[in-house]
């Protein structure tokens, strides 16, 4: 069925351009007021992993035994007003958002003393990628290089298969899904040998697509794959 929200918010894009994606407050496409309700994860969460603990104080995502990133970090949780923000990035064409957005990414190094080599975003499926028109995660990816003055290095992985959207499948079905999907270059290890690699993505629910992109980075060499993303549910 043809999408017919996608050319009317184009047109809203083309007439209201600094517009509030959340609260359509003009004078820019994320206003202050949103910027500052897009909380920090609070404390108590996963060290390792930014997830919420259990009523025993213990994290389900990174016990796991398929959990091979070794710490994943977060931004905030996946609510408003960032939720809509990220969909807007996706879905809507705000491609401007990966500005702020690539900055939340920065501030949220910064805090948590994330120590890295080289940065790469998730990669998206070449024929996925055309249809969009861009990958966001590069354009956050982008961003977040920018303000810390780290190497981007997108051409060291690549996604080899399409895969179906991850949204509603369980957490062993979103592994199936994603094992193998993902390829680093042939000259991945003269880049990777010793090196600590953060990983770029927009959302992580349970952490299959990270895990599935860390696992040919460490077989070229990575000392250590660890992943910054905007947000994650829990
Ligand atoms: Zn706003
Ligand atoms: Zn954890």
């Amino acid at each position: 069925m043809y999408d017919w929200q996608k050319p009317f918010q184009h047109l809203l894009n083309l007439l209201f351009p600094n517009c509030c994606v959340y609260c359509k407050r003009s004078g820019s496409i994320l206003c202050s007021f949103c910027l500052t309700a897009i909380l920090p994860l609070s404390p108590p969460f996963c060290d390792r992993c930014s997830g919420s603990l259990n009523q025993n104080g213990k994290c389900l995502r990174c016990t796991a035994p398929s959990f091979i990133l070794h710490r994943l970090f977060v931004s905030s949780r996946y609510q408003e007003p960032l939720r809509r923000c990220i969909h807007a990035l996706k879905y809507n064409r705000q491609r401007s958002l990966s500005q702020p957005l690539g900055h939340l990414l920065y501030q949220t190094y910064q805090q948590r003393c994330i120590q890295a080599d080289i940065l790469i975003p998730v990669p998206l499926y070449p024929q996925r990628e055309k249809q969009r028109g861009y990958n966001q995660a590069l354009l956050l990816a982008e961003y977040c290089a920018l303000f810390l003055q780290l190497p981007l290095q997108p051409q060291l992985l690549r996604r080899i298969r399409p895969t179906e959207a991850q949204v509603n499948l369980s957490g062993a079905e979103r592994r199936v899904n994603v094992q193998g999907a993902f390829q680093a270059s042939a000259d991945a290890s003269a880049h990777l040998l010793g090196k600590r690699v953060l990983l770029i993505d927009d959302v992580c629910t349970t952490g299959a697509t990270l895990e599935a992109c860390a696992k040919p980075l460490w077989l070229s060499g990575a000392l250590e794959v660890n992943a910054l993303v905007l947000a994650s549910p829990h």
